[in-house]
């Protein structure tokens, strides 16, 4: 693995060997010392060969970009590779020129597919047969569906109120779903505890090094489809903060490399009910550490990656906007009638986060955005009723039909 340089801590610059198993920097009491991954981008340049031509299989086209060891069998699903959608009756919902990723197409329905496979090839790498992690649901799912591609075992903390979809799927990969009865912050420390003591591999986003990365081809899949014609916008929703993170640093390193001329302006949307992150961006006083929203996969009390996400809006120029329950869900009922994409409700918050900054004098009219949907809507039917509205119930008569359309 020559290409990685080494891990540094994002708080305080200290650097450790990537061969080893670590998670955060041990100098910082309280908080985590995130880490992240420093490559050699000479010796990632010379390695990878691929034509820029808009034609992805999956993620692994960006080996070369990938923090993994070259002799190592990838476990994948064959996540990635989604695709870049016109939409233009979206658009002109919204009044800007737009575009969708589709990242619900992922192998289990969620764009930390991505991450998931990285960081269970690095298990597979160090050896590791149990792997763990704490999540509101879809990175449970997603865990459970890559380990069992990988014959590895799995243990589960999900908070108690995870839909149930995202409960279902867990248990259909063969994976020990273990509801935790409290929040899903209390699930998390929970899981690091139990990290610490069984030495289980931790797939936990924001800890675990390795797991942003893979969450950056989701970048340079934008960068290569867009190449002809960058977005002023790039808009994803935020919880714990490490997508946007991953997504922008993806983008960031093909603009860096002249792969693509420009990059985009970085918006990241939270939900009012857990808005940790906008409120830290925006300098606010008090940063709110609650997380009640609609929107199961961003309710994120405490986001372990809040520098990061901060990061990738300040250096790519962009901003943050907050979107109340009630516009998410119609977020998600506009683009399901408009485009006929399916989101769950924070994969459609991007939708809702546009219109919010059209209103704020964010994004101008007419400019170019493309949102990122990071999740699908058939894992969360129950929000999806409260989108979308009731069945008309009939009788097996032509009456009823003629009586409602003639
Ligand atoms: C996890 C998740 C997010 C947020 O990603 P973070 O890294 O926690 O910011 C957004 N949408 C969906 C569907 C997710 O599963
Ligand atoms: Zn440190």
């Amino acid at each position: 693995m020559n290409h990685v340089d080494t891990l540094e801590c994002t708080l305080c610059g200290e650097t450790y060997d990537p061969d080893q198993v670590i998670y955060t920097c041990p100098n910082h009491d309280g908080v985590a010392g995130i880490l992240g991954v420093v490559y050699d981008y000479d010796r990632i340049a010379e390695c990878f060969d691929e034509p820029l031509d808009g034609a992805i299989d999956s993620q692994w086209k960006y080996r070369a970009f990938l923090p993994v060891a070259d002799d190592v069998e990838p476990v994948t699903l064959g996540e990635g590779g989604t695709p870049l959608l016109d939409a233009p009756r979206l658009g002109d919902e919204l009044g800007v020129d737009l575009r969708v990723k589709d990242d619900g197409r992922n192998p289990t329905g969620v764009l930390k597919d991505r991450a998931t496979s990285v960081s269970l090839t690095k298990a597979r790498e160090f050896g590791r047969e149990i792997v763990t992690c704490a999540s509101t649901g879809n990175a449970a799912a997603s865990l459970a569906g890559f380990a069992a591609r990988g014959g590895m075992d799995c243990r589960l903390f999900v908070p108690g109120d995870a839909p149930e979809g995202k409960l279902a799927q867990p248990l259909v990969y063969g994976a020990d779903v273990l509801g935790v009865e409290g929040s899903y912050d209390e699930a998390y420390d929970l899981s690091m505890e139990v990290t610490e003591r069984f030495g289980w591999y931790n797939r936990n986003a924001a800890v675990n090094p390795f797991q942003v990365e893979g969450k950056r081809t989701v970048g340079h899949e934008l960068a290569e489809q867009t190449r002809e014609d960058v977005p002023d916008w790039l808009v994803f929703s935020m919880g714990d903060g490490c997508t946007i993170a991953g997504g922008w640093k993806g983008f960031r390193e093909f603009r860096d490399l002249g792969f693509v001329d420009e990059a985009p302006k970085m918006l990241g949307v939270q939900a009012e009910g857990a808005s940790a992150i906008h409120d830290t961006f925006q300098a606010h006083d008090d940063v709110e550490e609650v997380a009640d929203t609609v929107a199961d996969s961003i309710a994120v009390g405490r986001p372990r990656n809040t520098v990061k996400a901060c990061r990738a809006l300040e250096e790519s120029g962009g901003d943050s906007v907050l979107v109340s329950d009630e516009e998410i869900l119609a977020g998600e009922a506009l683009l399901g009638r408009t485009e006929g994409v399916y989101a769950e409700p924070a994969g459609a918050a991007p939708v809702a986060g546009v219109r919010k900054a059209r209103q704020e004098g964010i994004i101008d009219e007419g400019e170019s955005v493309v949102v990122v949907v990071t999740g699908n809507g058939l894992k969360d039917t129950e929000s999806a009723m409260r989108a979308a509205g009731e069945v008309v119930s009939i009788a097996p008569d032509i009456q009823d039909v003629i009586e409602r359309y003639e």
